[in-house]
């Protein structure tokens, strides 16, 4: 650990931080990273890939039932992502306030989706839930891919 990033390791946990294929596209994935840089959190792993359908259905398994599944499983395999780990003390919720509502109309002004976004179906970036879905996540995405830097 960092001693200027953080004061104790308690409680330091780890979140799955995805820029979706919109935010790439976009050019938004030095804007995105900023963001959580300058909060404080520390990038633990990041690569840029193109997710596979298999591995897009096990990212989202949660929301298998729901009417957009279909539409969100072909946004996130549509184009490559950055997927990223960041830790840090709190970091799981932390990152779900600096990335805003789902949908970006309702998303906080100052927020990523808030600042970036306009549609819930291209709302730019997702962060995990939880810590456990954090790990869930992470395991998942590097899962029989090439990770292509990690500190
Ligand atoms: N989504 C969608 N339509 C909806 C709800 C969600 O297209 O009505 C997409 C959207 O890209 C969202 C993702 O599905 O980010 C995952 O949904 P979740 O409810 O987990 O939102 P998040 O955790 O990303 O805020
Ligand atoms: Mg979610």
């Amino acid at each position: 650990f960092l001693p200027h990033l953080v004061a104790s390791s308690e409680q330091v946990e780890e979140t799955y931080i995805m820029v979706k294929p919109d935010g790439v596209q976009r050019g938004l994935v030095g804007e995105i990273i900023s963001r959580f840089e300058r909060k404080g959190f520390k990038l633990s792993g990041l690569k840029l890939f193109r997710c596979p359908r298999e591995l897009a259905e096990e990212h989202y398994k949660d929301l298998q039932s729901k009417p957009f599944f279909p539409k969100l499983i072909e946004y996130i395999t549509s184009g490559p992502v950055v997927c990223m780990a960041w830790e840090g003390v709190g970091v799981v919720a932390s990152a779900r306030k600096l990335i805003g509502s789902t949908n970006p109309l309702q998303a906080e002004p100052g927020t990523i989706r808030g600042d970036l976004a306009v549609q819930t179906g291209r709302n730019v970036v997702h962060g995990s839930d939880s810590p456990e879905n954090g790990q869930r996540e992470i395991g998942t995405s590097y899962k029989t891919q090439v990770l292509v830097f990690q500190t």
